[in-house]
């Protein structure tokens, strides 16, 4: 019998695994985690989870029964160590070994550490698994000071949530506007004037250089004289691609596991999928690395095809979500090079788009509480339509009725 293993299970594991069974793999499944949860949605982690509308149990990718279904194995809590490409085999922790004839990289990412003095303080945290969210969730003290450093996506959930469970929330930004390495300016304005809203605090230009406690965190140093207290920290600095098994089993790998638009490795018989690969996207005429789920999900059906020999191209249009208090933003494509930025409606109404263009071409829409919009925006750019600026701006204008 022959057998699929894939390293890593999270949003591209648990759907290769289950879509590879789909495109009619007929032997062994076997998917190798080190966390020891079952495959759990990420993206709550920082929102509904957080804020406590959710608990760790509503957070299944899948039922236990579809795996059942499917006859996919689990091993959690066991990390893959190597991987010998002339032997197809990897080996674990616990030093076990494991052939395979197939092999699926669903590594991601991991968190980007802040190198400065004090981090290791008790109080000081970062965010991206269930057990850092738990964890998180035991130190919330109303009324407690929290200090987030980095005003990226994760960084501002995670603010909209600590400040709903009634905690007083500074953001510290090194750069000079929120989420400035992803969105406009409208966009980061908007950001701001929201948490503002909420009591949040947000200081840009601000480095943390330094944490101060004994035992707790107690104080965050910046640049520019600045001296907070602190009774918790939380770092969101962006993370790093889990790469390393790839390079030292001799796989390309440069911002990520270097894969074609099938999936493919190197290595005819390892595919990677999600956070983990640098990928070309025919749609968008360049290759990238995405940290998204809807990203992690197509990629690994596109990679369980390969597996079975069914190869279908990958160029998904990318989007991608964040909710922080009742706004709901939707991302349409991807904004790289856009020259300029069109509003449609008005941000103080909390309900606007963000037209990202290039020449006469939509890059990428940022709709703010617009759902409709957002999946219009979809269809135009998947579509490369021409829409003039002024038409885009007009709300007036029958936007819905424009692409089929
Ligand atoms: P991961 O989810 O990183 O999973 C990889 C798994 O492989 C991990 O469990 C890892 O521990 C394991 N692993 C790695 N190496 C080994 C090894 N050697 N052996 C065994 N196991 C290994 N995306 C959105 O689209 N929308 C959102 O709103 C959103 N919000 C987010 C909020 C938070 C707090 C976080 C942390 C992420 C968010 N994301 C969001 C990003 C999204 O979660 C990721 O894009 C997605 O999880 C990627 O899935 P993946 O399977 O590629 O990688």
């Amino acid at each position: 019998e022959k057998t699929c293993v894939i390293i890593g299970a999270s949003h591209a594991g648990s759907q290769l695994a289950n879509s590879v069974r789909k495109e009619g793999w007929e032997g062994r499944i076997l998917m190798i985690g080190d966390e020891k949860a079952p495959p759990y949605h990420r993206p709550p982690l920082s929102k509904a989870l957080l804020n406590g509308e959710k608990t760790a149990d509503q957070l299944d990718i899948f039922k236990p029964t579809v795996y059942e279904k499917a006859n996919v194995e689990m091993m959690l809590g066991v990390e893959v160590e190597s991987i010998d490409r002339a032997k197809k085999q990897i080996k674990l922790d616990n030093k076990d070994v494991i052939s395979y004839d197939k092999l699926a990289l669903c590594t991601g990412a991991r968190v980007r550490k802040l190198d400065i003095p004090g981090a290791h303080l008790d109080g000081v945290f970062y965010l991206r698994t269930l057990s850092d969210a738990q964890a998180i969730q035991q130190a919330v003290k109303p009324g407690a000071k929290a200090v987030i450093v980095g005003g990226g996506y994760i960084g501002l959930e995670t603010a909209a949530s600590l400040s709903k469970l009634g905690m007083n929330v500074t953001v510290l930004e090194m750069m000079n506007r929120v989420l400035e390495r992803v969105t406009a300016t409208e966009l980061s304005t908007y950001y701001t004037k929201l948490h503002e809203s909420h009591g949040v605090k947000i200081i840009t230009d601000a480095q943390a250089l330094a944490l101060h406690g004994e035992g707790n965190v107690q104080q965050v140093m910046c640049n520019n004289n600045l001296m907070l207290d602190a009774d918790m920290v939380i770092i969101g600095i962006g993370v790093i691609p889990n790469t390393e098994l790839a390079e030292v089993a001799g796989l390309e790998v440069g911002n990520g596991i270097i894969v074609d638009q099938h999936a493919s490795t190197t290595d005819p018989d390892i595919v990677a999928a999600g956070d983990c690969t640098f990928h070309p996207n025919d749609g968008l005429g360049f290759q990238l690395r995405l940290e998204s789920v809807p990203n992690a999900m197509e990629q690994a059906k596109t990679a369980a095809a390969t597996i079975c020999g069914n190869p279908k191209p990958y160029h998904a249009l990318p989007w991608f979500w964040s909710d922080q208090y009742n706004i709901k933003l939707q991302i349409a494509g991807f904004n790289r090079g856009y020259d300029r930025v069109v509003v449609r409606g008005n941000p103080d109404d909390d309900q606007f788009v963000a037209w990202y263009m290039q020449g006469d071409k939509v890059l990428a829409a940022d709709c703010i509480n617009s759902p409709k919009e957002f999946m219009q925006a979809k269809k135009i750019i998947a579509a490369k339509a021409t829409v003039s600026d002024a038409d885009l701006a007009n709300t007036e204008f029958d936007l819905l009725g424009f692409v089929k």
